[in-house]
């Protein structure tokens, strides 16, 4: 491919997507991410710099590459993670910069983050329940985490704001209606991904996963749902609840094997 020509998939598709992994560190556990002790970490000599970052998404932005998002790992632990963002939002071309965080230190940062650049933040949580969150994250922060989404909420600058949920089997109708809930009052895009598997305790099987369909029949006992057309290029199928609450539940059918925090 000459320098300079757009990006394309093997399909003659523009790529317009890039994905970057700012650490593989992380604050939280997650029993189907990474084993309670953590993981042998990459040595901080051969994680990229700031400014190797800046200037790998100013060539995919020369490129045709226009939305950039930042996950992990746990992105906000990245010491400075803010002044990455501002040297990013500032790459011409680049039109759209999120990020996918776990929410632990996202109230500490909200308000630099946004003052950076940041346009949309993707917010992952498994359990509304608080005993529950912290058999999966094996941290007891459900509280934190939600301090942290509505610190984001505070800014509409930000939008949209998104919960990214992976349901388990045991994910009960209870904690279901509650992610609605968190989507119907507070105007959350909730999305339920399937568990696929990472591994880190290899604990993947298929009877572990909750079926997008399983997903969307505990939310068609309490709410009627209507299916929105999908968007370009998404497997997510997107749901807005019938009743004129304009808030979206997307991937009830979780055709999206996405790792969830990404
Ligand atoms: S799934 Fe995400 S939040 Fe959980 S341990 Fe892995 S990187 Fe951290």
């Amino acid at each position: 491919m000459p320098l300079g020509s757009p990006l394309e998939d093997a399909h003659g598709r523009l790529i317009g997507d890039l994905r970057v992994s700012v650490t593989d560190r992380c604050n939280f556990r997650c029993h189907y991410c990474m084993p309670a002790e953590g993981m042998p970490w990459i040595p901080r000599e051969e994680i990229l710099s700031f400014e190797e970052i800046e200037r790998l998404v100013a060539l995919f932005a020369a490129l045709g590459v226009t939305d950039v998002r930042l996950t992990g790992g746990e992105p906000l632990v990245r010491r400075e993670f803010p002044a990455l963002v501002a040297r990013l939002a500032a790459i011409d071309g680049v039109a759209d910069l999120s990020l996918t965080t776990n929410g632990y230190l996202l109230a500490g940062q909200a308000a630099e983050l946004v003052a950076a650049g940041i346009d949309r933040v993707n917010v992952s949580i498994d359990s509304l329940a608080r005993a529950r969150f912290f058999e999966i994250t094996r941290r007891d922060a459900l509280d934190r985490v939600l301090a942290g989404l509505d610190a984001i909420a505070a800014f509409p600058a930000v939008s949209p704001v998104k919960v990214n949920a992976v349901p388990m089997p045991d994910l009960g109708r209870d904690d279901v209606l509650r992610f609605c809930n968190l989507a119907r009052e507070r105007g959350f895009q909730v999305r339920f991904i399937e568990f696929m598997p990472l591994d880190g305790d290899r604990a993947w099987r298929a009877d572990k996963v909750l079926t997008g369909a399983a997903v969307r029949a505990m939310v068609e006992a309490e709410h009627e749902l209507r299916e929105l057309p999908r968007e370009p290029h998404s497997t997510a199928r997107v749901f807005a609840f019938a009743d004129g609450k304009a808030i979206r539940i997307a991937n009830p059918d979780a055709l999206a094997h996405a790792k969830h925090r990404s």
